[in-house]
């Protein structure tokens, strides 16, 4: 019946083409690596700094890095996230990557990566709020990052902003994006965690109500370039998916070879078993891309929440609303980092966000109940779909 099911909700010729697409391009094989342990900036809350993940110190001897590569295409990996440390800060192993393997970088917009060598690289920049926001938070009170990473970037089709909000700065959600966009780019949404306990507009514990009303309403606003769907966000910032909360049991982007997440991964939860967050000495793992010891509770990563609705196809199955939540999140995940075609996407994100916006407002979601699906059927389901197999 799921197995029918699945096959009716393909019937639609918008769904099946996304989902074609996601299927020729196959199964990802993920890690994100730290390509150096240095940044220009000390943005308070950082998580890398927060947890002294610098400890890990990136080798100068290149064959070190050289070696690192090498090991990674021989396991299959095919798809890196580039974090750090600020990568545009070792702009020549940057370029190495770009060369083997399909790649999506991290950077806080301060230096310019080149288009010459960078030519489909999906750059994602960082910024956390209004420039005075992003000046105190980011810029240690006198860089103008956001100002800077507007100039860097300017009309550059691969640059998207990746904008970090917090809980009590809705208000600076329109301008932000709106300069974002009058500068050629583009958003997709974050959420601050405030790890460094900062507390009033920064703690989450207040909760995203507000932000959550903001970005729906800018998707409204500008559904041509928000890469957020209304779902993702949902997800996110209400922690939950049907009957699961969000934390370390259900999290699906752990490092699997780490002993310190052997229990998790018997728990019978989706992870991804490819899934490595490498230190930046290019050897040695951690818990997870963004943390160590961190407190759970106190993620809200956007990258972390897409992998579990990704990796969550059986729970999408009851309606085919529920379905193109899923789908168009796993879409959006191939779409942005361009591992599907992105002219074509680009033309179709309007009508990603009618239609999840359409079954948002649909059973089980405006209800709130969650669909519940028979285990036969699942594995039926399974079996019919080869849809990256790694995942399902
Ligand atoms: S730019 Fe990124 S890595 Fe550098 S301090 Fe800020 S959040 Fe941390
Ligand atoms: S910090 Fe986030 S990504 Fe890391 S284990 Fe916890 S929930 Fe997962």
């Amino acid at each position: 019946m799921m197995a029918r099911a699945l096959k009716s909700y393909l019937q639609d010729p918008f769904l099946n083409q996304l989902y074609r697409e996601v299927r020729q391009a196959g199964p990802l094989r993920s890690i994100s690596v730290d390509l150096t342990h240095v940044c220009n900036l000390r943005c308070v809350g950082c998580y890398y700094f927060t947890e002294g993940m610098d400890r890990y110190r990136s080798p100068r001897d290149e064959r070190v890095f050289d070696a690192f590569i090498e090991r990674e295409k021989a396991r299959g990996t095919n798809f890196v996230t580039v974090v750090g440390g600020e990568p545009t800060l070792a702009m020549d192993r940057l370029q190495k990557l770009y060369r083997h393997f399909r790649l999506s970088v991290a950077t806080n917009g301060l230096r310019r990566i080149p288009l010459k060598g960078f030519e489909n690289l999906p750059i994602g920049i960082s910024v956390w709020g209004s420039p005075a926001t992003d000046r105190r938070l980011r810029g240690s009170g006198r860089v103008e990052v956001f100002a800077r990473a507007l100039k860097n970037y300017r009309n550059d089709p691969r640059a998207f902003f990746y904008y970090t909000v917090s809980p009590g700065n809705a208000d600076e959600i329109e301008p932000v994006v709106t300069r974002c966009i009058e500068n050629g780019n583009a958003v997709l949404f974050n959420y601050y965690g405030d790890l460094a306990r900062k507390g009033g507009a920064l703690d989450a514990r207040q909760g995203f109500g507000r932000v959550q009303a903001e970005i729906e309403r800018m998707i409204g606003m500008f559904p041509e370039r928000i890469f957020t769907t209304a779902y993702l966000s949902r997800v996110v910032t209400s922690g939950r998916l049907y009957d699961e909360q969000w934390g370390y049991q259900v999290c699906t982007s752990l490092s699997v070879d780490h002993p310190v997440n052997r229990e998790r991964l018997k728990n019978g939860k989706p992870f991804n078993p490819h899934f490595r967050a490498y230190n930046a000495d290019f050897q040695t793992t951690r818990r997870c891309c963004t943390g160590i010891d961190r407190d759970c509770e106190t993620c809200f990563d956007t990258w972390e929440h897409f992998s579990w609705i990704m990796l969550n196809l059986r729970k999408h199955l009851g309606s085919k609303g529920e379905f193109t939540c899923w789908l168009t999140t796993m879409y959006l995940f191939y779409w942005i980092n361009r591992i599907v075609d992105y002219p074509a996407g680009l033309q179709r994100l309007p009508e990603i966000h009618r239609r999840v916006n359409q079954a948002l407002e649909q059973p089980p979601f405006s209800s709130g109940q969650s669909a519940t699906a028979d285990q036969a059927l699942l594995v039926e389901t399974e079996k019919t779909i080869t849809l990256n197999p790694e995942i399902l």
